[in-house]
């Protein structure tokens, strides 16, 4: 609510602060692949009788997409300014912002490098193959003048050609942008080699960009005529798109490492770590790319209150991950399966893992969806340099969002006997909040929701007030009512014990590859309560040595109650414990039809799975 508090003020003050624009023009070049540095010129030109002494250039502490702090400052380098030939002085004023003073001169120009060697979709990569960029990464703002308009010129290595979601014609190496986060909200591929595909689907053009890095076996055209079956099943759902083109930049990086997923308003950008003509990193590319293409709708444009315009010098704290991220993760895997890409026993299958994640969770019932979504600045790939306790206490916005996806989504089916669905909250908040509502900002079309915006639409949608519903299952922990919202499709959730149930709340520390060394233990487990800790190298259980591969098996020859003895491997001692099973740790989930269901339930189960 805070930052409601703060988005208002900033669309109500704005004006009052910078009563004039500034002109702000952006130069990129990257002269030298190899060094990995990106050329970045800011020029400034000031309006006559501004009277700051001095322009603040800022680089963002991240991105939108990732809500972790990347600090993009740490790359800069050669930072100079000067103005018509005149060097200007300049001071770094904090870990992000360097001060230039004007010194009588209206304009100012920065001069900086970024280094950049990540493919990824927050940070830059500039090598000898190509350059791959989103923005934040690169791009310094002029501090107080975010809002401004904003130009863009790329000066691409010879035989080099640039294509991001906003070209508009081949060759094309400047652009306008309304404000800065318009611009770095625009992943652009500069390179020799990567190739376009187009498609329509109802009068909008889908643009394929591929770099592939390792072989693609002849399967490019195929995998872009399935990229237009997702389209077409999301189109379906969503309705015709506001946008005109839209691009999906895709890597191929065949380095087994780089892989990630980011959504933009007229792109997306995947990167996989594998190569094209591989079925299975082919299918992971499709399973994405109906994630990434959903976003379009859900989180760039239907977005919580939070996101944007943006505060780049602190981390942004939202509460509605789990729907922006988690509702998403839902529709991804069902607009696959309504795609034709995996029947309904694998879908059913692919939920079924979800609930078994987050049910076997030790975070499960301790963090609620919107403390997660809240915590996302030290879950969303944050590095940390303090040992934490985030194994034992935190959970996956994506996952537990989906999965209230998945109840929402049902039991709106069966209270309304098939009439609505989740389908109609998201394009009832869609239209509500992002095509009718007034701009609420200079940033984008109409304004962001407030969780209770969110649920104020389902109840609607629902036919009855969800308030008690959020309160339990988003903003508290409790056991989400699998039970009540598949018997209505004629669906149960059957849970059993693990073949292997036990874990004992021992978890192996990943890093240390030559003994089984204990990482953070789960609270409150019979390893910590037989005085196991961290560091503990595990030598016998009931006598047997143990390996990385044969421990948990060992382990899960005993049941519950059994008492064993156990030595560890404790400061170069050799220490002697005895560990208690208790019942059961992990269990399986699987939904499985229920037989005799009702014929309403039948019907029901057969509108949500058989959709097309
Ligand atoms: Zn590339
Ligand atoms: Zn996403």
């Amino acid at each position: 609510m805070i930052r409601l508090g703060l988005a208002l003020a900033v669309a109500l003050f704005a004006p009052l602060q910078n009563p004039q624009p500034y002109s702000i023009s952006y130069h990129l070049a990257m002269s030298r692949p190899a060094s990995h540095m990106f050329e970045v010129t800011v020029e400034v030109t000031t309006p006559a009788g501004d009277s700051t002494p001095y322009v603040d250039f800022q680089m963002p502490l991240w991105q939108p997409g990732r809500y972790s702090v990347a600090d993009f400052a740490a790359n800069v380098q050669e930072f100079a300014a000067q103005s018509q030939g005149r060097a200007l002085s300049w001071t770094k004023i904090d870990d992000q912002t360097w001060r230039v003073q004007k010194q009588g001169s209206r304009s100012v120009t920065a001069v900086y490098k970024v280094f950049g060697d990540d493919l990824s979709g927050t940070y830059g990569q500039l090598d000898v193959g190509h350059a791959s960029y989103t923005g934040g990464e690169v791009f310094m703002y002029v501090a107080g003048h975010k809002s401004d308009a904003v130009e863009l010129h790329i000066q691409p290595p010879n035989n080099w050609r640039v294509v991001n979601g906003r070209t508009e014609r081949p060759d094309q190496h400047d652009w306008q942008y309304p404000n800065y986060e318009i611009m770095i909200d625009n992943p652009t591929e500069i390179g020799p080699d990567w190739t376009e595909d187009d498609f329509k689907v109802e009068g909008k053009t889908y643009h394929v960009v591929v770099h592939s890095r390792g072989d693609e076996g002849g399967r490019r055209s195929s995998f872009v005529r399935d990229i237009e079956k997702i389209v077409r099943a999301e189109v379906g759902m969503w309705g015709t798109p506001e946008f005109d083109n839209y691009t999906f930049m895709i890597h191929f990086a065949d380095d087994d490492r780089s892989s990630d997923g980011m959504e933009h308003l007229t792109s997306t950008q995947i990167i996989q770590p594998g190569i094209l003509a591989d079925r299975e990193t082919y299918y992971d590319a499709l399973t994405t790319v109906a994630h990434e293409f959903f976003h379009a709708w859900n989180v760039k444009r239907l977005r919580p209150v939070e996101l944007g315009p943006w505060d780049w010098t602190r981390p942004a704290a939202t509460r509605g991950l789990w729907i922006a991220e988690g509702f998403t993760q839902y529709y991804g895997v069902e607009m696959y399966h309504r795609a034709g890409f995996e029947d309904s026993t694998n879908f059913l299958r692919d939920l079924s893992e979800t609930v078994e994640t987050i049910e076997n969770s030790p975070a499960n019932r301790l963090m609620s969806a919107e403390a997660s979504s809240m915590a996302a600045p030290f879950i969303d790939s944050a590095l940390h340099r303090q040992r934490t306790n985030l194994g034992n206490t935190s959970l996956s916005y994506y996952l537990k969002g989906e999965l209230i996806a998945l109840n929402l989504d049902l039991l709106i089916r069966n209270w309304t006997r098939g009439q609505r669905s989740l389908d109609d909250v998201m394009r009832r908040a869609y239209d509500e909040f992002y095509v009718k509502s007034p701009n609420a900002s200079y940033y984008l079309k109409g304004r962001g929701y407030t969780i209770e915006d969110f649920a104020r639409i389902t109840s609607e949608v629902a036919g009855r007030d969800m308030t008690d519903w959020f309160a339990k299952y988003v903003r508290g922990v409790e056991p989400l009512p699998y039970e009540d919202a598949l018997s209505g499709v004629g669906l149960r959730l059957v849970k059993s014990a693990q073949s292997q149930p036990y874990t004992a709340g021992i978890v192996i520390d990943r890093d240390d590859r030559q003994v089984v060394r204990l990482g953070s233990l789960q609270s409150d487990s019979a390893a910590e309560h037989a005085g196991l800790q961290q560091g503990d190298v595990l030598l016998t259980i009931g006598g047997t040595p143990v390996a990385r591969d044969n421990w948990a098996a060992t382990l899960n020859r005993y049941k519950q109650g059994d008492r064993i003895p156990i030595t560890v491997r404790r400061f170069r001692r050799t220490t002697e414990l005895t560990l208690q099973l208790g019942p059961p740790e992990l269990f399986e989930y699987r939904i499985e039809e229920i037989p005799n269901a009702s014929a309403d339930a039948k019907r029901l189960r057969s509108a949500w799975l058989d959709a097309r």
